[in-house]
């Protein structure tokens, strides 16, 4: 066994590669880009290494640095996680010719599934069935068109280089298609310098079927299952299941012996995954499965397939790559239960996805399902590298458990003040189609705004946050009556809420609560602390939050107060408000009289800086 491993990657999978070295008491060196010099994965490794600026192709994708940052460190292998080099075959290569232990496959394998239409045609030839479709070995417009319009719209545009749901393009009408093949050539030059093309026939209710296989160098390859990846947002996984809903034992040892042949056709040594495209129009049939391509390396949602699996199968990349036999024969293999994986995203569905950056003051996604992450709490989610920060894994007897505990754990997560997809993975799984495992590609883009999380939390939740904020600041305390409204500030916004609903816990921040909902959460603040007109906790002018009456002034002017110490009590909307000093200072302006009745927003006291 390997002593010693370099891992050329960053975030959760870096993290998930460490974990795993660590109990098979393997070395790890972590290299790591400036925005990263606080990672997690830099903390967690026995040895971390600078490698460079913050943009990953100065860093992270700069091979020769890492191969260097190897020897000089003295790792003996290699680990590139997904994305980055992962692929690359020149890579894999420099690493070998270094003399080191590259975790992958033979460089010929990477080469060999590297480009789609050569995959294609690789399989084709070893019997494997392929997506129809045109291979693009004549690239010009005509040829193209032609043949889009003998395989019949709607068509699919793909580059051959790309990767990561880019570079494709759907067609439905002959007269499009010079349009949409100029664009995609246009995203594929830019993003994977090779403008070439291949076109597909677009499946229709398309279900994304891929089958984990794993080879060694003696020759054996195995299949671990397939997984269902159907639900995807712009060609993207957003949420990944094993096995496959609807999934027969007969389909499933054909899918699976494809798998397998297709990894035998390129001498597969190592973790990889053999993508179908399947017509499930009249659900899973082994005749309307086809190959799609190969991704040579460790998938982002190859922990379902674990979890149902029982295997670790980054301890079976290392041993793989030490020149072990793989840990257990394909008859050994059984599926146990089922586990569904959602990928967390820092973006903000109700935006159009864009991407959420900044600092994590509050990160907490529970413990009750498995969590893959990069991030810690007070870290930082930069705007350079892909913005998902977390997969959360849930392992249960039946999907329908699963399904509810990876709900349950995405409905409590608490991520403040960057946003996350979370309040959308809850409807996601919500949706009457996935409970009913009835999935296909096109899901989320049909669904769309029925998918997108509530813009304000519940009554309830509102209560529980106003009772917790009035509670924790000495500022409200409920009287007997039965209705009891108040006022607060909800992400600066005012909202009216009901207290008598108050029911359960909340997390505090500082001066204000998080409501957590859905997986969304919203800071809520005392009507008066921040934003309204300038009078608040910065210049220390003491506002009435509503109309009111002063039950007592504690304080006299002149008088010394130190922060949070009691100045007057306000009654308002049925509840008394103590009003405490922002800051320490001194009382001055004192124009609240006990007794007397207050308008909104009028300055009842000013605490001056000491
Ligand atoms: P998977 O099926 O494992 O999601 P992807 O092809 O989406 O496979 O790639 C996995 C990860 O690798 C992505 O989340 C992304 O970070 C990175 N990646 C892969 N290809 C690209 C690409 N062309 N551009 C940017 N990132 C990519
Ligand atoms: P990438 O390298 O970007 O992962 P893939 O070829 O794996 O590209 O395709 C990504 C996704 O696009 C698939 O998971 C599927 O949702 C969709 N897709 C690809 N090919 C087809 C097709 N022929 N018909 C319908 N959908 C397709
Ligand atoms: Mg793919």
């Amino acid at each position: 066994m390997i002593q010693s491993l370099l891992i050329a990657n960053r975030g959760e999978i870096a993290c998930r590669i460490i974990r795993t070295a660590r109990g098979l008491s393997i070395r790890t060196v972590a290299v790591y880009s400036d925005a990263d010099a606080s990672a997690l994965h830099v903390r967690l490794a026995d040895q971390a290494v600078p490698i460079g600026p913050s943009p990953a192709r100065e860093s992270y994708l700069v091979g020769e640095r890492i191969i260097a940052i190897a020897r000089e460190t003295g790792a003996e292998a290699i680990h590139p996680g997904y994305g980055f080099l992962s692929e690359n075959a020149d890579f894999a290569e420099a690493v070998i010719a270094a003399g080191l232990v590259w975790v992958g496959p033979a460089p010929a394998s990477i080469r060999a599934m590297g480009l789609k239409d050569a995959a294609k045609a690789r399989m084709i030839a070893a019997g494997v069935p392929v997506t129809p479709g045109y291979l693009g070995d004549d690239q010009s417009p005509e040829r193209l068109q032609r043949e889009a319009d003998a395989i019949g719209y709607p068509v699919l545009i793909k580059a051959v280089a790309g990767g990561g749901g880019k570079g494709m393009r759907r067609v439905e009408r002959a007269e499009d298609f010079a349009d949409a093949l100029g664009s995609c050539r246009r995203e594929a030059a830019s993003s994977f310098g090779d403008d070439r093309v291949l076109i597909e026939k677009y499946i229709l209710s398309p279900r994304h079927i891929e089958v984990q296989v794993f080879g060694d160098t003696h020759g054996q390859v195995v299949h671990l299952f397939e997984r269902d990846c159907s639900l995807q947002r712009r060609h993207q996984k957003v949420i990944e299941e094993a096995p496959a809903p609807g999934m027969d034992e007969g389909t499933r040892a054909a899918v699976c012996a494809a798998a397998v042949k297709a990894a035998q056709a390129v001498d597969y040594v190592g973790a990889g995954t053999i993508e179908f495209i399947a017509d499930a129009s009249e659900g899973l049939r082994a005749d309307r499965i086809w190959f799609m391509e190969m991704n040579t390396r460790l998938q982002v949602e190859h922990p379902v397939t674990e979890a149902i699996t029982g295997q670790d199968l980054v301890e079976w990349q290392l041993r793989v790559a030490s020149g072990e036999p793989l840990p257990l024969r394909q008859d050994q293999l059984v599926i146990d239960g089922w586990a569904i994986e959602a990928r967390l995203y820092a973006e903000d569905p109700t935006k159009g996805f864009l991407p959420s950056i900044g600092r994590l003051e509050a990160f907490d996604l529970g413990t009750s399902v498995r969590i893959d992450t990069g991030v810690l709490q007070g870290g930082e989610v930069t705007p350079f590298y892909d913005p998902m920060i977390a997969k959360l894994i849930a392992h249960g007897d039946t999907r329908e458990n699963a399904r509810e505990q990876l709900a349950d754990a995405l409905d409590e997560a608490i991520v403040w003040p960057v946003r996350t997809n979370a309040g959308f993975l809850v409807e996601a799984l919500d949706h009457p189609a996935f409970v009913a495992g009835e999935v296909d590609t096109g899901l989320i883009a049909r669904e769309g705004d029925a998918l997108m999380p509530p813009a304000l939390p519940s009554d309830e939740a509102l209560a529980d946050a106003g009772a917790a904020l009035a509670g924790s600041t000495g500022g409200f305390r409920l009287n007997a009556a039965p209705r009891t409204a108040a006022r607060f500030l909800l992400d600066g916004q005012p909202v009216e809420v009901d207290l008598s609903e108050a029911d359960s816990d909340v997390e505090q921040v500082e001066d204000a609560v998080l409501v957590a909902e859905g997986g969304q959460v919203w800071r809520m603040t005392p009507w008066r602390v921040d934003g309204m007109g300038g009078g608040g906790a910065a210049d220390g002018a003491i506002l009435s939050p509503m109309p009111g009456r002063v039950l007592s002034v504690e304080v006299a002017e002149g008088q010394a107060v130190t922060k949070g110490d009691r100045l007057l009590v306000l009654e308002a909307m049925k509840m008394e408000h103590v009003m405490t000093a922002p800051f320490d200072g001194n009382v001055a302006d004192l124009a609240a009289v006990a007794g007397g009745q207050v308008v909104e927003g009028k300055v009842l006291v000013r605490i001056e800086q000491g």
